[in-house]
């Protein structure tokens, strides 16, 4: 394979975040991979860039993309993948094109560029040195109940994804799993001219955005779960075992439930339910 494949990272929202090497890949491309050609085709002119042959590959059309890449790439040409903003493959298209492209011997450079997840996880002022990306949770069911409550016991600082009509929704469901108290930041609008970042508890932030119809475009950081752990108490425990045995649970569900939710050790929550019988 003589060509080569550049996943080129576009600004979320300001121009002036694209980079030189970015421009430089985009003008040297013979074809762009993108989410939407209209989308893609404003950003290259706002960069005076003419001629690259722009082909959608998205979900539906990405098998199709795959070969069409690798032939140019075999062909020698130099194909660039962007998404709409942000880096391609982050809660984007990309990733399988990006492992076809592997897999196939291609050579794969990178032109990074902002990632709202990052943008808004340093903005947040919450803890760094690890963190937990969710992209956008499961929106309805057992899979997003499951998945409130890995963040509920999350022990790094968990980044979210979510559409700005599900926002408020998404911070009560929080908010009951992992109680009003737990540190959040809500981050709109990043590198925009509207950029906001909302720092403070679960319920302070839903306060906040509850009375209006938020818009644009939004990341939830939730801090790490560790603070919950050292302080629910016994009363509390056992508030939430009584509640989940009524509903004619077994012992050893309903400690796995409660122990879940909590992040409370199994260990003490058995002795609680013991202690009930
Ligand atoms: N690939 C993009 C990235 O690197 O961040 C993410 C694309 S995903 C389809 C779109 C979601 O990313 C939005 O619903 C929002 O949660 C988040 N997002 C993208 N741009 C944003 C911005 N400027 N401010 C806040 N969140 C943003």
């Amino acid at each position: 394979m003589n060509g080569k494949l550049t996943v080129v990272g576009t600004p979320l929202g300001n121009l002036g975040d694209l980079t030189d090497r970015a421009r430089e890949a985009l003008a040297s491309a013979d074809l762009v991979l993108c989410e939407d050609t209209r989308r893609t085709g404003g950003l290259l002119s706002k960069l005076g860039i003419g001629g690259p042959k722009m082909l959608v590959s998205n979900e539906h059309t990405e098998a199709g993309a795959i070969g069409r890449m690798l032939s140019k790439i075999e062909a020698g040409g130099h194909v660039v993948l962007v998404s709409d903003a942000g880096m391609p493959a982050i809660s984007d298209p990309g990733n399988r094109l990006i492992g076809a492209a592997v897999e196939a011997g291609v050579e794969v450079d990178v032109a990074p560029g902002p990632t709202a997840a990052v943008v808004a996880l340093v903005l947040s002022g919450l803890p760094t040195d690890r963190f937990v990306f969710e992209g956008f949770i499961p929106r309805q069911g057992p899979a997003r109940t499951q998945r409130l409550a890995e963040v509920a016991r999350e022990k790094r600082t968990v980044v979210i994804y979510e559409a700005p009509h599900r926002l408020v929704r998404t911070l009560a469901e929080l908010i009951e799993i992992c109680g009003g108290d737990r540190l959040a930041v809500v981050a709109r609008e990043l590198t925009k001219m509207y950029q906001d970042v909302q720092r403070g508890n679960l319920e302070s932030l839903h306060q906040h955005f509850v009375d209006e119809s938020p818009k644009g475009e939004f990341v939830i950081v939730i801090g790490p779960s560790s603070s919950i752990q050292t302080v629910i108490s016994d009363e509390d425990l056992i508030c939430l075992l009584q509640a989940e045995r009524a509903g004619g649970v077994s012992t050893r569900d309903t400690v796995a439930k409660v122990a879940t939710i909590t992040g409370a050790s199994k260990r003490r929550v058995y002795e609680l339910a013991n202690a009930l019988d």
